[in-house]
Parts: structure tokens; sequence; C-alpha cells
């Protein structure tokens, strides 16, 4: 598979191009296409093998036309630890170099002004990791009624961390009809769980 043949947007192709990108790895090219035809994804990838472009790439095709309202993120990531957020957001940085979306990174240990200045003006991709998320909206400043995409990554590190409970909280925060793409290392029993859970019919692909 080449880049030029996953339909990604031509804005998104030409910054993995100057990313010095030649062919997709086996997950972005397993991945990328259910993505873009609107499936959920079960991603069992690890770390290293090209899976936050894996969901990034597709993710801003999609967002690439409409704008965030106030308040109401249209995507979401989350991740285990700041470090991984943070690593996200500059992925993020990169492939969406030439379009007009806009993130904001919620990550502890920051202020929550600066956050909710970002939130206030509209956000198409949030990342964040989840109890920061949670604090956001239980703060009353976050509405996710309009999420059309939400990304679970490095869930077996979510489940180590002890945030399966959250992560289930903010599923149950986001419209039934989201599509969701969940990354895991490895497929434990509880996150077997979590995906027949809130998962629906994914396009399952392992690496
Ligand atoms: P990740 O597994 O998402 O942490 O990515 C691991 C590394 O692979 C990152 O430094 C990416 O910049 C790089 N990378 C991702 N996709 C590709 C690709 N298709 N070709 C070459 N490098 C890539």
């Amino acid at each position: 598979t080449k880049f030029s043949e996953l339909k990604l947007h031509p804005k998104v192709l030409k910054a993995v191009e100057e990313a010095g990108y030649e062919t997709p790895t086996p997950i972005q090219a397993g991945a990328i296409p259910p993505a873009l035809e609107g499936r959920d994804v079960l991603g069992i990838a690890q770390t290293g093998t090209g899976k936050t472009a894996g969901f990034v790439l597709p993710m801003i095709t999609m967002l690439a036309r409409g704008r965030a309202r106030a308040r109401m993120p249209r995507s979401l990531v989350l991740c285990p630890t700041r470090e991984l957020a943070a690593q996200v957001a500059e992925n993020f940085d990169t492939y969406a170099k030439h379009v007009k979306l806009t993130k904001a990174l919620l990550i502890g240990g920051v202020s929550f002004k600066e956050q909710d200045t970002l939130i206030d003006k509209g956000v198409d991709v949030l990342i964040a990791t989840p109890g920061r998320l949670l604090d956001h909206f239980e703060r009353g400043k976050l509405i996710l009624s309009d999420v059309k995409v939400m990304v679970v990554d490095e869930a077996d590190r979510m489940l180590d961390m002890g945030f399966i409970p959250d992560i289930e909280k903010i599923f149950g925060l986001t419209p039934f009809t989201r599509q969701t793409l969940f990354f895991s290392a490895t497929m434990a029993p509880e996150i077997e769980r979590i995906t027949n859970t809130f998962l629906s019919n994914p396009a399952r692909v392992e690496v």
C-alpha cells in the first residue's frame, strides 16, 4: 500500500510526504481505510509501530471540513500519561500543519485557566488524560455531545493505571453515534470487555 492510495486529505498527504514517510506501516495500512469509512477500529499494536499516525491521519482527514463550536470538541484522544498526550499533540501539529484545525492538550499539572480559554474558543481535536478531561467536564466547562470521533490510546496502560472506570464514564458522556478508534498493545480480559461494550462491529487490526 502507498499513502497516496489511502484516500487521505491531499493536505494530510502533503504533510506526510514532508515528514519523509515513504510507505504506511502495517497498522496504518490496516487501520486508516476502515477509519475513513467511519468504522470503529480495534488496533492491537505496540508503540513504535506508527499507530499514532494510524489514528491522527484519518481524524484530520475526517475533521478537515467543519468547525468546532465553543466548548463542544469534535473529537477526543485519551492517553494514559501527560507525556504520551504531549507526543500525540506534537504528531497532530506535524500532520495538520496544512489544514486549519484547532487542538487543545488537557493534562494535569497545568493551570485550568489556559485550558479553559482554548475550550471556549472551540476545539476540533481535544487530546487529554482521562482525569483531567473529567475535571473539566465536572466543572461544567466541556460539552461532549458533539464528539464525532473518540480515540483511546494505549488502553492496556490505562488499565494498569486504574483509568478504566474513567474511560467508561467518558464513553458514556459521548454520543452513541460517535466513531471509536481503540488501541492497545495487548488484549487483557478487561480490555476485551470494554471493547465488547463500547465498540460497534470494529475492524480488528493486529500487527
Ligand atoms: P508511534 O508508534 O506512533 O509512536 O510512531 C513511532 C515512530 O515512527 C514515530 O517517530 C513516527 O514519526 C514514525 N513513523 C510513523 N509512521 C511512519 C511511516 N509510515 N514511515 C516512517 N516512519 C513513521
